[in-house]
């Protein structure tokens, strides 16, 4: 990213500098869509998650599922519904009369719980129903090609700068313009490009594989042992997350103790915390009591687990 800090150059333009920030722009395109699994033009470049969910959703008549990120939820016309575990599984589905599409997510924020989509995928082929997946929770983590007409992407879940994110939609089925202006991103997300932003965007989709659970699951084991209920615990998941809640212990109360002793935690999704409202995706899946959620990054050891339950064994005993 930064040499394209030092020299602020324009996709768009004639001049050389001009057609090196295009190379490195086409780049970037490219990294995304082999990440994924589509070609060079199917990627737009967005802001971020929020703006690409916000974009094609905001257009016809979609079925989301219970557990989406706001704002995928906050477009769906019907809340799909899912188990004790937080999956959405077809079969649960009712008929969707009259519906253009159904969003599924790749990966749940809050919890981690991996959704069945190359079922869903195959569900909405037969139904004639366009699939869009919010794949922001994939990259790093697990494998994001997907077999979807719309891909939802965010850098900086992956570990890229904030910021940045992209709609991927295959060839014939672009959604409208959001933005007009220039003819950025095929006339239809006008505005001069954050170049570094997306640079690093593009070398964090090629850099990351898929995550290992060692660390994840050397916390959850001690943190089952401390008498913890996983959230989705009974579901495929991120190897990098563990939501658990304790009995009788309030999660903003557990956040606000692990703060002080230098251990960042979250409860509910990072957006919603600080609001006193349940999480909607312990709810949808009918989770007792409040939950944190515990996020490793892929720097994170086992020892580092470890202290961490050792931690949570002493702040947990002290609020009971
Ligand atoms: N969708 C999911 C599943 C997310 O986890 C997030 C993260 O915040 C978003 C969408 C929003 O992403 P962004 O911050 O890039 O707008």
């Amino acid at each position: 990213m930064l040499p394209w800090w030092d020299q602020p150059a324009n996709p768009m333009s004639m001049h050389a500098e001009g057609r090196a920030a295009a190379a490195a722009l086409d780049r970037a395109r490219g990294q995304v869509a082999e990440a994924c699994g589509f070609s060079r033009e199917e990627v737009f470049f967005t802001s971020g998650a929020t703006e690409a969910n916000n974009w094609l959703l905001s257009k016809g008549k979609w079925a989301v599922t219970a557990v989406e990120h706001p704002s995928v939820l906050g477009r769906g016309a019907i809340r799909l519904p899912v188990d004790e575990n937080g999956v959405a599984q077809p079969s649960m589905a009712p008929e969707l009369e009259g519906f253009d599409g159904v969003s599924v997510m790749l990966a749940n924020n809050e919890t981690g719980v991996i959704q069945p989509v190359a079922e869903w995928s195959e569900w909405c082929r037969r139904k004639k129903l366009r699939f869009h997946v919010d794949a922001s929770q994939g990259p790093g983590r697990i494998a994001t090609k997907i077999s979807a007409d719309y891909l939802t992407l965010s850098a900086h879940k992956a570990g890229g700068p904030t910021g940045v994110g992209a709609l991927l939609a295959r060839r014939g089925i672009w959604p409208e313009a959001l933005l007009v202006g220039g003819p950025q991103e095929r006339n239809r997300r006008a505005g001069t490009h954050a170049l570094p932003a997306i640079v690093g965007f593009g070398a964090v989709m090629e850099a990351r594989g898929e995550g290992s659970p060692v660390a994840r699951d050397a916390l959850e084991a001690r943190l089952l042992a401390l008498g913890g209920k996983v959230a989705g615990g009974g579901a495929s998941r991120l190897p990098n997350t563990c939501c658990v809640g304790f009995g009788g212990i309030d999660a903003q109360d557990l956040v606000v103790a692990l703060d002080l002793e230098g251990i960042a935690v979250s409860a509910g999704s990072a957006c919603a915390s600080g609001s006193p409202e349940p999480s909607h995706v312990l709810k949808a899946m009918g989770f007792r009591g409040s939950a944190v959620r515990f996020s490793l990054g892929p720097e994170n050891t086992v020892a580092e687990m470890v202290e961490v339950a050792r931690v949570v064994e002493r702040v947990v005993g002290r609020l009971r």
